[in-house]
């Protein structure tokens, strides 16, 4: 019977990690057919257990990440087993993780749009959307008669440093749906992979329309 139980662990415990492979591949794919993750930047991670994620490894196309390309890390970033090396940003992504219990992943784009944002509002530390209809997309929105906050933190290659700057940010403001680094990209997270992609759509499409009103202006 010990047998199998611990059969029985064994198969569940293959099935989840093979899930969240599929799911960071086929969001990899998602994330490259919208342009989303040019040459190798971006990061895709999914919650394994309380305190296990999968996430992608450095420096790979995400157009063509393979079970390979995913290793497991803990909640401090540190791989568990293997030789495969974690992103320099998993520790950005890990923290989203310890310091909410819902998010089960989190998706880091260097999206075009929002990094433009970020340079042309360059002594700005938020970014401020109202009267979208898509906020409705964002958890808790019912009406476009809403704002939404978008942080923005100074890009660094100390990740230790801008990983507490971003777990201060969001224990004083829990009510965040994603953050820009500057001149870099976007964070953003859901309690499923799906959630997670819904934001990002929603995220981008906000970035655009508010590039274009700009352009449109001047
Ligand atoms: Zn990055």
């Amino acid at each position: 019977m010990k047998y199998f139980y611990t059969l029985v662990l064994l198969l569940t415990t293959h099935l989840f990690a093979n899930s969240a492979e599929d799911e960071i591949i086929e969001t990899g794919q998602f994330l490259n057919k919208s342009g989303l993750c040019p040459a190798t930047s971006g990061n895709i991670s999914v919650r394994t257990s309380t305190d296990e994620v999968a996430i992608t490894a450095s420096g790979k196309h995400k157009g063509e990440l393979t079970s390979d390309d995913i290793l497991i890390v803990d909640l401090n970033g540190k791989p568990i087993g293997g030789s495969k090396k974690p992103s320099a940003e998993t520790l950005l992504h890990t923290v989203l993780y310890a310091n909410n219990e819902n998010i089960g992943a989190v998706i880091h784009t260097n999206s075009l749009n929002g990094t433009v944002l970020t340079r042309f509002f360059a002594y700005q530390n938020a970014f401020i959307t109202e009267g979208y209809e898509i906020h409705k997309a964002f958890p808790g929105i019912t009406t476009h008669q809403s704002e939404v906050v978008i942080p923005i933190f100074e890009n660094s290659q100390d990740m230790v440093a801008l990983s507490k700057e971003v777990t201060l940010y969001l224990q004083a403001h829990p009510d965040t749906f994603g953050f820009l680094i500057r001149g870099h990209g976007l964070y953003t997270w859901g309690r499923t992979m799906r959630e997670a992609k819904i934001r990002v759509e929603a995220f981008e499409y906000l970035f655009e329309c508010e590039l274009k009103l700009r352009t449109l202006r001047q």
